[in-house]
């Protein structure tokens, strides 16, 4: 069996589609992906302009016995200054562009008017509250760098240079297969024997969530040549075909097989604890990610040996490794002989265990803050740091 380190490696050195990029508004570009580095066009600000609600005056022309300057000119924020008259000073609110010939602004606090001219009591520094062109951003500079997901603060940033519409790879196509005779759709009566389809809503909604477009095929039967033609029809519609179910080794288990009938299986069975017989290949030249059956399994594969892949195949630059951080555990267990992946709830003090393991059914997801990892043959003892990870950064 593969380690999950030996996985995640494996399945980023598989090739990856290539996505075309389309120019979308910026009103519709929120979690999309960046296409291309993208650089300042702007100075900002556009003009030196004022920190301070005050006065602007020439700094030369000021002394501190106090000297009293004509207020020669109003300015406000949006409003063209002329240049400063020599000898005078100009008011001046926060924002507004420093006239030409001015040099410093004195806050109003700092000041008194004593008919129509202005008595500065404390003198500031020659420059203070003096914002000068191209202090934040200089044009050219870099802005958002190629393969970031672009999030509120990058769009604000973008339209504050005034792009209205910027590049992103398109959306990721994912097809989406379920194996399994004994499946039903919510929605129909169940049969003896039979259960829900619950798997296609859980992987369905962290693709979804993941920015991707998922094409659902519904159920494919424990039958060769009906999985097969499914297959088929995913691989040509989608960058990418994803099944759950049908990879153990039991006799109704033909994933694998017809994987390998009609492309290759590179990667099967890792020694992680939900999710074992995960596999991954190609089909038709796509790669094919063969996700566990049960249900906890589908979930935690997903996010921890598909999401790093099936990023970069988003074009998501920096790897997206999982982002544990320390923890302290609330609980005694002992190793195993894979790693595994504890649902864990959150207290203020630690992570105490979901009390069932199972991984037949959600309840310990749903019912959990996020995954705490053990590692092969590592024993926790109540107090141990441990590497946790909540589900609200990997979904
Ligand atoms: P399998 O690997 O196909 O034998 O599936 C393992 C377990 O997961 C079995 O108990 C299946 O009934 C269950 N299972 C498989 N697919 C689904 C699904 N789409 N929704 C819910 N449970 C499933
Ligand atoms: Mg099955």
């Amino acid at each position: 069996m593969l380690t999950v380190e030996q996985a995640l490696l494996g399945l980023l050195a598989a090739p990856r589609p290539t996505l075309a990029i389309e120019e979308v508004a910026l009103t519709s570009a929120l979690g999309r992906v960046l296409a291309q580095p993208c650089h300042a066009v702007l100075d900002v600000p556009q003009h030196a302009n004022s920190a301070m609600d005050g006065y602007a005056f020439r700094h030369a022309d000021s002394t501190k016995d106090g000297r009293l300057l004509p207020i020669s000119q109003r300015i406000a924020a949006g409003h063209s200054p002329v240049e400063l008259q020599p000898g005078t000073a100009a008011r001046i609110f926060t924002g507004a562009e420093i006239p030409p010939g001015a040099d410093t602004v004195a806050m109003q606090e700092d000041c008194e008017v004593v008919d129509g001219k202005l008595r500065i009591r404390e003198l500031p520094a020659r420059g203070e509250n003096v914002r000068p062109r191209a202090q934040d951003i200089a044009a050219g500079s870099l802005l958002l760098h190629q393969g970031q997901r672009l999030r509120p603060q990058d769009l604000g940033l973008l339209a504050s240079q005034g792009f209205s519409s910027i590049g992103v790879y398109r959306r990721l196509r994912v097809a989406l297969v379920s194996t399994g005779d004994e499946l039903v759709e919510p929605g129909q009566p169940l049969g003896r024997g039979q259960i829900y389809n619950s798997n296609r809503f859980t992987v369905m909604g962290v693709l979804q969530g993941w920015g991707f477009e998922v094409i659902d095929h519904g159920i494919a039967p424990d039958q060769p040549t009906a999985l097969a033609a499914l297959l088929e029809q995913a691989a040509k519609q989608a960058d990418v075909v994803v099944s759950t179910g049908g990879v153990s080794v039991g006799e109704e288990d033909h994933v694998k097989a017809v994987v390998e009938s009609m492309g290759s299986l590179d990667l099967w069975r890792i020694a992680v604890k939900p999710g074992k017989p995960f596999a991954f290949g190609q089909v038709r030249g796509k790669p094919f990610l063969g996700l566990p059956g049960n249900p906890v399994s589908v979930f935690v594969t997903l996010l921890v040996i598909a999401r790093p892949f099936l990023l970069a195949c988003q074009g998501l630059s920096g790897g997206s490794p999982v982002p544990f951080r320390r923890i302290e555990a609330l609980f005694d267990r002992p190793g195993g002989s894979r790693e595994d992946y504890l649902r864990v709830r959150l207290t203020g003090d630690g992570a105490e265990l979901f009390t069932s393991q199972s991984s037949g059914v959600l309840l310990s997801a749903s019912h959990s803050d996020g995954l705490l990892r053990q590692p092969i043959g590592q024993d926790i003892r109540h107090g141990d740091a441990v590497d946790f990870v909540p589900y609200a950064l990997l979904l």
